[in-house]
């Protein structure tokens, strides 16, 4: 996420060349709005980010770190229009989001993304299909939310949304849930019909939020259609889905200042983990090349088990790290999103992240083989790797039908970076570490 917009900003300021003249500083500006203007973000954002940053920097004095300082703050003042606010919980349980958006904005999917990053902060979820509208909508609702593991409160004998709402609402308010999440109906474009249902359900579920869901790939016209909902019934909120699918990123720059209200998630691929809450402060300093270290760490810590990750840590010292643990971490990695938008978090890594571009996880050829390799193997064998010997090899070559100078491969790659982590999670482990890298 944000590869382009980043790549943009490190480009334009690698690319300055300040000695504290009025030219410099022009020429800055120029890159920058240039770059902001390629990533396709609105004009008018471009022309007031580029009056702001060009004021607070000949207030500061011309130099680059006033320059940087500057477009931080105003990059900072235009995300957080609206407020900076990711997700919000009620005073009172249950929280009531209305989902709303156009058909095929992403809707249903955003629904279930969000149910599961709920779920994961130990929220009790229930979500409502009251998309009465769109066939099959309920049935994709229901294996959406068996996937993630949450209720779904549906009810197919009836065609009247209102109802569905007020007796899941019944249900929810029994006191269980932490929060419920309302899937309501979407039309191809806006019309009257659509924004009485939305009343008529907003009504009945008096909700704490609506959001409003806009694909990222219809550009502008994400702005307009989120401006006339807000206009006709009112939004909190825009998620932006389908990120992954804009080459260019600028939207998510603009879309608070356009819509006037904040910009809270982003969805950026099909899976259901592929939902990344956008925080003002987070996105600038990934934008300006800070990574996002809070953000990973949220990302790992709820997928990844404390009591899993002390037992790996206390394996690696003792030098017992097996080809089952190994698995183990597969599973949990597999579970935190593609690999290239983890990257795209870490100091530093934001331009590896494009390298990154084809690498997936689950599909890694590599991967793949290490998999039907331990596959091949019995148990007792994935326990102690030095069991390994010649004939033992060759049965799981066959098993697994790959050569078996791909397992001998593989084999000693596994026990070279057990040596390394052994190595590193030791005393001098960082010292090490350090040593190496020169
Ligand atoms: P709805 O009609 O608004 O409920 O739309 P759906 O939730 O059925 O989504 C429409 C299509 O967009 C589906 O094929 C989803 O898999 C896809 N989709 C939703 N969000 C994303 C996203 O963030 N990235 C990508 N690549 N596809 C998405």
């Amino acid at each position: 996420m944000f590869d382009i917009l980043t790549d943009s900003f490190t480009n334009a300021i690698k690319k300055i060349r300040f000695n504290d003249d009025d030219k410099a500083l022009t020429k800055a500006l120029d890159e920058l709005k240039k770059s902001l203007l390629r990533a396709d973000v609105n004009h008018k954002v471009v022309k007031d980010l580029i009056f702001k940053v060009q004021i607070e920097t000949k207030k500061n004095g011309i130099g680059k770190d006033q320059f940087l300082e500057a477009l931080r703050n105003a990059l900072y003042e235009l995300l957080e229009i609206g407020g900076n606010r990711g997700f919000v919980f009620a005073s009172k349980p249950p929280t009531v989001i209305l989902m709303t958006g156009l058909q095929g904005s992403g809707k249903t999917t955003t629904t279930a993304k969000l149910a599961n990053y709920l779920k994961n902060k130990q929220k009790k979820v229930m979500v409502v299909a009251a998309d009465l509208q769109r066939l099959a909508a309920v049935e994709q609702l229901r294996q959406l939310t068996q996937q993630v593991g949450v209720e779904l409160y549906e009810d197919e004998s009836t065609k009247n949304p209102v109802e569905v709402v007020t007796a899941a609402l019944k249900k929810a308010n029994s006191g269980i849930y932490d929060v419920v999440l309302i899937d309501t109906a979407g039309r191809l474009a806006i019309d009257n019909e659509l924004m009485d249902e939305l009343e008529a359900v907003k009504y009945a579920a008096n909700p704490s939020e609506i959001f409003y869901v806009a694909d990222s790939m219809t550009g502008q016209d994400a702005i307009k259609t989120a401006t006339a909902f807000k206009e006709k019934i009112g939004i909190d909120g825009v998620i932006l889905s389908k990120y992954d699918g804009d080459s260019k990123g600028g939207i998510a720059l603009g879309l608070s200042s356009q819509v006037q209200v904040p910009l809270r998630f982003i969805g950026s691929g099909e899976k259901i983990e592929d939902l990344e809450v956008f925080l003002p402060e987070r996105v600038v300093n990934r934008l300006m090349g800070f990574g996002d270290i809070e953000g990973l760490a949220e990302r790992t810590s709820s997928v990844i088990d404390e009591k899993q990750a002390k037992k790996f840590t206390s394996k690696i010292k003792k030098g017992e790290f097996n080809f089952n643990d190994f698995l183990e971490q597969m599973e949990s990695m597999k579970k935190m999103g593609s690999m290239k938008s983890l990257m795209g978090m870490i100091p530093g890594m934001g331009n590896m992240s494009k390298a990154l571009k084809d690498f997936d996880l689950e599909n890694s050829s590599e991967l793949k083989n290490i998999k039907a390799m331990v596959s091949s193997m019995t148990m007792k064998e994935r326990e102690n790797p030095d069991l390994l010997n010649n004939s033992r090899k060759g049965r799981i070559a066959k098993g697994c039908g790959l050569e078996i100078v791909e397992i001998n491969r593989m084999i000693k790659q596994f026990k070279n970076a057990g040596k390394m982590a052994k190595r590193f999670s030791g005393k001098n482990g960082m010292k090490d570490l350090q040593a190496m890298m020169g």
